[in-house]
């Protein structure tokens, strides 16, 4: 069986092929914002995913040295996400599902960065740190469906690093930046830490360490804003993994990608006699590999009709399959 996915949730339009057994390929086009110090605009985004898709698709295609009338299955990630870009994806698993004559299975985005975690790493039931642009959150597996333990009350993580850098210059995406910036920071600054129970709060902090860019250099104000916002994500994750008592840490999504970060994960874990887990790193960001892989494994869930679902949850998200 081969399973053609899907991405578009966000900035990035990835399609994906895999097999039950491994990724065969997996091509993107990442959305820039044209105009400099913005964030993303979902109408030029959409633009961005109907303009690329065809050809990425090409490419992934001859990647895996297929023809399209090869495809068995279509997964499209249907939500969470912004509505313009959701809808390019899904119109265009709908129109391919037509030619093709093979259903669609609609995959939670963020499910599908877990799922390609386990799959990389061989993780089986681990804590889950799901760290990118527009999400944040700590889940693990029980009865059926992942719960969530605690989650940002406001902005994504990966959001808050870009509209940090934004307020020093740094374009899209800001978050690999500004970790280089820190490594070369040597001076900590208090910066407001806002832990609430088992979630997170990021925009104070955003805010603060952007006012503070005259008084401190870069390299210092970057340093201590990684410190703190990482410090903060990681205590909760550790309550998480007290309360769980797991004995697996799986770090996914775009800002896994962050070295600062597995390291702090990586002590925590041992702390707590637990493995700790990250996807190949490109598996770590939005991409279509994870789509079609967890479409696979949720084949059953497949069908002709589909709908967006921006606000869709990860806790709502059936994992014990329900034949039909
Ligand atoms: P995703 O939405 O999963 O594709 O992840 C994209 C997000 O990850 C963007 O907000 C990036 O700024 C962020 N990101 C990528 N690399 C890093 C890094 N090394 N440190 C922090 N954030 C990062
Ligand atoms: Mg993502």
């Amino acid at each position: 069986m081969k399973c053609l996915g899907i991405e578009s949730t966000a900035h990035t339009l990835g399609i994906g092929i895999s097999t039950p057994e491994r990724v065969i390929a997996n091509e993107k086009s990442v959305y820039k914002p044209k105009e400099e110090g913005k964030g993303i605009i979902p109408r030029e985004a959409a633009e961005h995913h109907r303009k690329t898709k065809e050809k990425v698709m090409e490419r992934a295609l001859k990647k895996a040295n297929m023809e399209k009338e090869e495809i068995d299955l279509i997964a499209v990630a249907n939500g969470p996400g912004l509505p313009p870009c959701l809808l390019e994806g899904v119109e265009f698993a709908k129109k391919l599902s037509k030619e093709l004559n093979v259903k669609i299975v609609p995959v939670n985005h963020c499910i599908g960065h877990i799922e390609i975690g386990k799959k990389d790493t061989g993780a089986k039931d681990p804590l889950v740190q799901y760290v990118s642009g527009g999400n944040t959150q700590i889940l693990s597996r029980s009865e059926g469906k992942y719960r969530v333990y605690g989650e940002t009350l406001d902005i994504g993580i990966g959001n808050a690093f870009d509209k940090f850098a934004r307020s020093l210059n740094l374009k899209m995406p800001g978050g690999p930046k500004i970790m280089k910036l820190a490594e070369k920071g040597k001076k900590y600054e208090k910066l407001p830490y806002t832990v609430k129970g088992m979630d997170l709060s990021f925009s104070g902090l955003v805010t603060e360490a952007s006012k503070n860019k005259e008084e401190m250099s870069k390299e210092d104000l970057a340093y201590s804003f990684q410190e703190t916002i990482l410090s903060m994500l990681v205590e909760v994750t550790e309550r998480a993994m007290a309360h769980t008592k797991k004995k697996e840490l799986l770090l996914t999504g775009g800002v896994a990608l962050n070295t600062r970060l597995r390291e702090m994960n990586e002590k925590m874990a041992e702390e707590h006699d637990a493995s700790f887990h990250v996807p190949k790193n490109e598996h770590c960001g939005d991409n279509g590999a994870m789509i079609a892989y967890t479409g696979i494994k949720f084949k059953e869930k497949a069908g002709k009709k589909i709908d967006i679902n921006p606000k869709w949850r990860t806790n709502q998200y059936e994992l014990k399959i329900k034949k039909q």
